[in-house]
């Protein structure tokens, strides 16, 4: 059985791509594991300013120590008119306002109060953003793949919505007039960088990891 390692310790990401990757396990008798159970992984400090190079670092990083293929995935929003950032600043956009040790709900209201602050002035034609996901495959021989997932869309006026996290409050995908928290988890999916990024690496992964014949 192949073993394909989820460079990550977040283990709603690890259920996302085991959802996602369902018929691709079955096709080839793979396992899908979490970082977490690797100890002895590093924990890699995201130093890149990219979203493909801060997932390149970690999925690399975790190849190497477990000697396994392994994905990792990093993604932010990015605002037009700000000139692509949050971007890859995304998590700790609001910097010390919550500090590193509040709890994540806290911090994601601290981001997009502060994001909602910043475009308060700017008119509802020039509110556009996108979420973005980069997702990498390294393989333990050093070779890498990368691909791109991104949904389009709007930043409102005020958070709205109870479900997902992070920005989903304030983004509005193209299309719609809910907020991407007012989606359930597999409406979500179905549309989310995420979803597109981990889906784009299904024909990659059967590529890369099919036994030879
Ligand atoms: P990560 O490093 O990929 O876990 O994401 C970095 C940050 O980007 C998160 O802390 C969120 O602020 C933001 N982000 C990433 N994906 C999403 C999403 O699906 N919804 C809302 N915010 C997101």
């Amino acid at each position: 059985m192949t073993r394909l390692v989820l460079a990550t310790q977040n283990e709603h990401k690890v259920h996302e791509l085991r959802q996602i990757l369902a018929d691709l396990v079955d096709e080839l008798g793979l396992e899908i594991v979490g970082a977490s159970d690797f100890p002895d992984a590093p924990d890699v400090v995201e130093s890149e300013v990219t979203f493909e190079g801060n997932a390149r670092l970690k999925a690399v990083a975790v190849a190497r120590a477990t000697g396994l293929p392994s994905v990792a995935d990093d993604s932010g929003l990015a605002v037009d008119v700000l000139g692509g950032s949050p971007g890859v600043f995304s998590a700790r956009w609001s910097g010390s306002h919550a500090g590193a040790d509040a709890p994540r709900a806290v911090r994601d209201r601290a981001n997009s109060s502060l994001l909602l602050e910043q475009l308060g002035d700017v008119p509802d034609e020039h509110r556009a953003a996108s979420f973005v996901c980069a997702a990498v495959l390294a393989m333990p021989d050093g070779s890498v793949e990368a691909v791109e997932g991104r949904v389009t869309g709007t930043i409102r006026r005020e958070a709205v919505g109870e479900n997902g996290f992070g920005y989903d409050p304030v983004f509005v995908p193209d299309g719609d007039t809910r907020s991407m928290a007012e989606y359930t988890d597999v409406e979500k999916n179905a549309i989310s960088h995420r979803g597109l990024a981990f889906r784009a690496m299904v024909p990659i992964l059967r590529e890369r990891l099919s036994p030879p014949r």
